[in-house]
């Protein structure tokens, strides 16, 4: 659908520093790959600073008032334009990451980067030892910075939000704490119905599986998909993640447990919707900032979509589960469709939200959300942070950590980054996810049956027609209004938990 447009040598000249700007990010994240995937450890020093160096140049590049008079001098030309053309979608996305960018002084930024790498390390040795008193002191001072870095854009609600809306623009904490303690207020009782009964029997997927056969059979589920593999790869890492150089080299990694099957296989169909997601935009958008997922919540929907909503169905396995068990015959040869069923979708109250099935998982999330909220408002301590969590861990989770490195230092996001401003993306991903699937069935209502055998095709093709070619032209609100004719609401992902778990654990 491209829009025929008159176009401003202006806009041609924004675009051309647009694309080296990328050109630099997107080999700053070839480095990070590399480092992720095949780095020999002893690189890490260097490579940090590469990486430094290259997001430094990048960051000073598009803050250069040369940018600004360019997006100044297409103002009017912007405002000539429909809104949905991919020219002011351009622009207006662009003169939004501008803006953003200018408020941060430099100063500010190298003192956070090198506090970050300080802050993480420090973590690290919390972690291994078990003693998060010796990361208090690094945690308090980033709570400051994040208080900083907030306060670069006055004018905001909560101090939250400047940190949000980076992330999943259009989205504010006070809309957020409503809608989470709604699903909060939902999801309590369906976790104890659940956990008063046996729990399902999981064994099956812990027996010994070869490594290189696991990665066998998870590529060939995901060339199934829909994956391209003329622009992308698969490769292994310690926490897997999606990455993309381009809209042609969208690559995904993986790890694998050889006593447990659910890791590589799920963790696989989780980023390949989040490369589905880049794969999908419109090839228009390269080197632009409209060539990404519109935000953080609305990527992780993709990602949750293609991995629960689909991998995690009996639809799915009906097709999938003969050639699983002919790939590892003595293991499950004997064992049901509906044991293994069970077993994937397995309930349980835990204390790691990696690990977390789909019903608790929002949980932790909230968890995590609330905490960091109120050490923003100042309404907690850093040094009160570890009883909190066990406190909201034994109210909200029935289960209370034995020790920290379980507990408040499971996760590396506060340590890595602002206090502030990431978690939330999760459970809008898992949220999202519903009221889109639901909007998929509703529009294609013969996808259930096409999964069942192996056909994929009409779900990703709505998908990438409703979402992905769009990349960042629409705000992630604008978008789900578009997709589901609704705005975000806890109702589809309550409605779709209720009728898998109900039927599974037989709870009323
Ligand atoms: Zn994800």
């Amino acid at each position: 659908m491209q829009t025929v447009e008159k176009t401003h040598p202006k806009l041609q000249e924004l675009k051309t520093s647009l694309l080296e700007i990328n050109n630099i990010e997107s080999a700053a994240s070839v480095l990070y790959w590399d480092q992720a995937t095949y780095m020999p450890p002893s690189g890490a020093a260097a490579r940090g600073r590469q990486m430094a160096t290259l997001h430094q140049i990048a960051h000073e590049k598009f803050i250069d008032p040369t940018i600004g008079q360019l997006l100044e001098d297409l103002r009017d030309y912007e405002a000539s334009l429909p809104a949905e053309s991919d020219a002011a979608s351009l622009i207006r996305v662009s003169r939004h990451e501008y803006e953003r960018a200018v408020r941060v002084p430099g100063n500010f930024v190298t003192k956070f980067s090198t506090h970050r790498s300080e802050c993480y390390g420090a973590w690290a040795e919390a972690r291994s030892e078990n003693n998060f008193a010796t990361v208090q002191p690094y945690l308090e001072k980033t709570l400051e910075l994040s208080r900083e870095m907030a306060n670069f854009f006055p004018g905001y609600e909560h101090i939250a939000d400047p940190l949000i809306d980076e992330v999943d623009y259009g989205m504010k904490a006070s809309a957020l704490r409503e809608l989470f303690a709604q699903l909060r207020q939902k999801l309590v009782p369906i976790v104890e119905a659940i956990t008063a009964q046996p729990p399902a029997d999981d064994s099956c997927l812990h027996q010994t599986f070869s490594e290189a056969q696991q990665l066998a059979f998870s590529l060939k589920v995901i060339e199934q998909l829909g994956y391209d593999f003329q622009r992308g790869r698969q490769d292994k890492t310690l926490h897997p993640f999606m990455t993309n150089f381009s809209i042609n080299d969208v690559r995904i990694t993986t790890r694998v447990y050889e006593n447990d099957l659910s890791q590589a296989l799920f963790s696989t169909i989780h980023e390949t919707g989040h490369a589905f997601y880049e794969q999908g935009i419109n090839p228009e958008y390269e080197g632009t900032p409209l060539a990404t997922g519109t935000s953080m919540g609305l990527h992780e929907s993709q990602s949750r979509l293609w991995e629960n909503m689909v991998g995690r169905s009996r639809g799915f396995w009906h097709y999938f589960y003969p050639q699983l068990q002919s790939t590892f015959p003595t293991q499950l040869a004997d064992v049901p469709l509906e044991t293994f069923y069970r077993a994937i979708n397995k309930v349980g109250r835990s204390l790691i939200r990696t690990d977390a099935d789909e019903v608790t998982y929002n949980l932790h999330v909230m968890i995590r959300f609330d905490l960091e909220l109120q050490l923003l408002e100042g309404s907690l301590e850093v040094r009160d942070l570890p009883d909190a969590w066990n406190e909201r861990y034994r109210s909200d989770l029935g289960i209370v950590p034995p020790s920290d490195d379980i507990g408040v230092l499971q996760d590396v996001h506060w340590y890595t980054a602002t206090i502030g401003g990431m978690f939330q993306c999760y459970t809008l991903g898992n949220l999202i996810s519903a009221q889109i699937f639901d909007a998929a069935l509703s529009a294609r209502p013969q996808i259930p049956q096409q999964i069942e055998q192996g056909n994929f095709t009409t779900l990703h093709d709505w998908l990438k027609s409703q979402i992905y070619q769009h990349g960042r032209k629409y705000t992630a609100p604008e978008l789900i209004e578009r997709v589901t004719g609704s705005s975000l609401s806890i109702d589809p992902f309550v409605c779709y938990i209720e009728n898998k778990y109900g039927e599974l654990y037989q709870y009323s």
